[in-house]
């Protein structure tokens, strides 16, 4: 019975403290994630982190390194660099910093449109340039069976695999590796501990993800999943509980909204 008056005291005495101490802790937490590279979408994020039953991770620049290695180039080179000169896209950045290291001339490209979680179209000496996922070849009606025994040896080894076409016609392939961050399969391990269910979600094709999935040991994937489609799964995880989404905002700001966390 005394704590109650010890408490009401406590509170009289000195409600700074009190008032202070959640948002002191709260600051502090922010600024501490912000430091090692984690943006929360606000402070409640941090209370409802305790709650989360889903933990979502983007795969390219979140779960990998977001830096690939061209690994294989099929293609006519500087058409399909010169096309991703604009885009803000990861994979974009390292064939562009590739062709800058292999000295490759860029060409000067017009129109260009990144086509989101697909790739990007572009204008080259008036010829139509499409650089992309295989998705994106089949929605533009282009004939992708020549490369497919290519494309099925380079996404079972994990890679991302780049299509190139030239007025509608296919002309080359560029397969990345992008590898897994040091610390991702042991953070992924750390929530599985915590009873948290971890699970992917990315605009890569299924069997490269499947690849990524296994060396992370995540048990669920999603892949060909284009942004908006994104923020859908978040929607239908969380009538399972509370999900937190980490991702590197290109290609998944829509889901990191929609999340809890
Ligand atoms: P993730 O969900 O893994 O971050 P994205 O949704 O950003 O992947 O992209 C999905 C796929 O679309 C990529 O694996 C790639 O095949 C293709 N793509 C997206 N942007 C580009 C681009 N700028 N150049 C080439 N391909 C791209
Ligand atoms: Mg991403």
């Amino acid at each position: 019975t005394s704590l109650i008056p010890a408490v009401a005291i406590l509170v009289v005495a000195c409600p700074c403290a009190l008032g202070l101490a959640t948002p002191t802790a709260i600051m502090v937490g922010m600024s501490k994630a912000a430091q090692n590279g984690v943006v929360f979408k606000g402070g409640d994020s941090l209370e409802l982190l305790g709650r989360i039953k889903i933990a979502v991770f983007d795969k390219t620049g979140t779960l990998t390194q977001g830096k690939p290695m061209i690994s294989d180039i099929m293609t006519i080179k500087q058409i399909a660099v010169a096309s991703e000169k604009n885009s803000e896209h990861p994979l974009a950045k390292s064939i562009v910093q590739h062709a800058i290291d292999s000295k490759i001339r860029l060409s000067d490209t017009t129109e260009f449109v990144a086509i989101p979680g697909k790739g990007v179209n572009a204008v080259y000496a008036g010829k139509n340039i499409l650089v992309g996922s295989s998705r994106l070849m089949e929605d533009e009606g282009i004939h992708t069976e020549s490369v497919k025994q290519s494309l099925i040896k380079f996404q079972e080894e994990g890679k991302t695999t780049i299509l190139v076409a030239l007025d509608k016609q296919l002309v080359g392939i560029i397969a990345l590796l992008d590898t897994p961050k040091p610390n991702a399969k042991t953070a992924i391990q750390s929530l599985k501990k915590m009873g948290i269910q971890v699970m992917m979600l990315t605009g890569d094709n299924e069997r490269t993800a499947g690849t990524v999935a296994r060396e992370l040991d995540i048990d669920k994937f999603f892949a060909n999943i284009l942004p908006s489609g994104k923020s859908d799964i978040i929607k239908l995880l969380q009538k399972e509980g509370k999900v937190a989404m980490i991702g590197d905002g290109i290609n998944d700001a829509p889901a990191l909204i929609e999340a809890d966390v």
